[in-house]
């Protein structure tokens, strides 16, 4: 007899907006359920993406911290990599922090189930058992619930090109496997995923060709915030082909042959240094982003509207079926783990204490955990040009900060966006080392309605990054130290 199990609200997807928000959930008092094809919760950020991923790039980071400090007269050598041992790094920390999380099911009384999850109607999951391999409590399980949320995350996209069937090509999970340091690497995509898993592979001593189609690396960020990153990969990469695309890739003796052609036709004159040109990759790793996880768990049958893969929630996050939410990357755009966690934690507060509540953050950060690291949040520079809208920008170069100086990394910049008519802060970008920490004063200082004279008043420690921001904000009102402008 396939058992029933009757829930008040089932969360579904246990990544990092569905665990979120079962924790949440529960601890409000709500009986909970929460349902993932992992064994242990924590979804793609645990188990494929951020976890993975920024345990190899603090890889990349000591290989490189090794090679800088020749430059202060010390010498390691040739870093010695022990593939086999890093990988063990990797799951253990994976497997701790998991394991963790499945605790906090326990602590709280959420009851955690293992399967897959399919809608039959709107108050109805049926969980199919994970074949092969254990699927504790979730064979033959139906799940009855009064009050549902989605956060089935998204998959990898794929690209009819490189559909050949060979283990040469990889995703942002395989690529994460790190099977092995490939002598020549293919990164189709110059985003997130590309420019990240490229600087551990060339850390590690790939030789990294990238081609992006787009006239940039990460379309739509700020181009002084690119800058100092893009001369910085030209460094270590082999390539990087802009306006790029492959057109046609073979699986070789060696391994893939791609064409690689310019993605559009270009002006008279001018050339983009490839020219439907072949050449040979041991591996290639196909980044060119990710799309909504929705095709799968029969939304139709529970009524779930969707639109182009996303699924419609209103600005509490809730779908056209009323007692049905959705959140995370399944629901749209930034596909990144704190909105997903935010969002969790708004329904959970729409369906206990603040019925009211809605999605309005002023600031959503971002951070590309690249060398150097590029964050932003707020309004963007490239953003307000689209709406026209006027902006103050104060800019200060981490070549004046004391801090980024003494550890040989004044390549950053840090810029504070206000509004001129009331000095209200509205976004702030930085790319050098550390960004994505110093981001979350900009964070704070953007919900909390700051104007700039705020963030140049409050006393920034010396000698830190930190400062870098203050003396941006100094900058707007002729405070700043470090920066001489001459009187007119
Ligand atoms: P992305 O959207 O960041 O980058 C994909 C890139 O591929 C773009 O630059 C695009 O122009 C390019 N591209 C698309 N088609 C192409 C083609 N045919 N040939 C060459 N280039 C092509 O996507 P991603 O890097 O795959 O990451 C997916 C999502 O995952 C991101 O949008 C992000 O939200 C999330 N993510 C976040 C982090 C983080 O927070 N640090 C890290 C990894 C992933």
């Amino acid at each position: 007899m396939p058992e029933t199990i009757n829930t008040d609200l089932v969360v579904l997807g246990g990544g990092p907006g569905g665990y979120a928000a079962a924790f949440l959930a529960a601890e409000r008092g709500v009986q909970t359920t929460l349902l993932d094809a992992n064994a242990k919760p924590g979804g793609t950020c645990m188990h494929v993406g951020c976890i993975p991923s920024k345990t190899l790039l603090h890889v990349a980071d000591l290989i490189h911290l090794g090679h800088e400090a020749a430059e202060f007269g010390i010498a390691y050598g040739k870093p010695e990599i022990d593939l086999a041992k890093l990988r063990a790094k990797g799951d253990k920390i994976v497997d701790m922090m998991s394991t963790s999380l499945l605790k906090g099911c326990k602590d709280r009384k959420v009851n955690h189930i293992v399967g897959r999850g399919d809608f039959k109607d709107p108050h109805t999951i049926e969980v199919a058992p994970l074949t092969p391999g254990p699927s504790p409590g979730g064979r033959g399980v139906t799940i009855t619930f009064k009050r549902c949320i989605i956060a089935v995350g998204s998959i990898p996209a794929k690209l009819p090109t490189f559909d050949i069937g060979s283990p040469r090509i990889l995703d942002s999970t395989s690529a994460l496997r790190l099977e092995s340091v490939p002598k020549t690497l293919l990164v189709v995509g110059g985003g997130y995923i590309g420019l990240e898993l490229g600087s551990v592979y060339a850390a590690l001593g790939s030789s990294v060709t990238v081609v992006e189609m787009t006239a940039s690396l990460l379309p739509g960020v700020d181009a002084d915030l690119v800058r100092p990153l893009f001369a910085r990969l030209r460094a270590q990469f082999d390539k990087i082909h802009l306006e790029t695309k492959v057109t046609e890739v073979e699986e070789v003796k060696d391994g893939i042959k791609a064409r690689l052609e310019p993605s559009s036709p270009l002006p008279p004159g001018e050339e983009s240094g490839v020219r439907g040109e072949f050449a040979v990759f041991e591996k290639v790793l196909v980044a060119v982003g990710r799309r909504p996880n929705t095709a799968t768990c029969g939304l139709d049958k529970a009524g779930v509207e969707v639109e182009r893969g996303f699924i419609k929630t209103d600005k509490q996050r809730r779908t056209n079926v009323p007692h049905i939410f959705a959140i995370g990357d399944a629901a749209g755009e930034p596909m990144l783990a704190h909105k997903a966690a935010h969002e969790g934690k708004l329904v959970v507060e729409v369906l206990t204490d603040e019925a009211h509540a809605e999605w309005d953050p002023r600031a959503m950060p971002a951070v590309v955990f690249t060398d150097p690291e590029i964050a932003w949040c707020g309004l963007t520079e490239t953003d307000a040009k689209k709406q026209n809208r006027p902006v103050k920008v104060g800019v200060f170069r981490w070549g004046f900060s004391g801090r980024a100086t003494t550890v040989g990394r004044n390549d950053g910049l840090t810029k504070v966006l206000v509004d001129p008519a009331t000095d209200q802060v509205l976004g702030v970008g930085v790319v050098g080392a550390g960004a994505g920490e110093l981001i979350a004063e900009a964070v704070v200082a953007i919900e909390m309605g700051a104007t700039a004279k705020d963030l140049a008043m409050c006393i920034h420690p010396h000698p830190t990054l930190s400062e870098t921001i203050g003396e941006a904000a100094e900058f707007l009102h002729g405070l700043s130290s470090h920066i001489f402008v001459p009187r007119k």
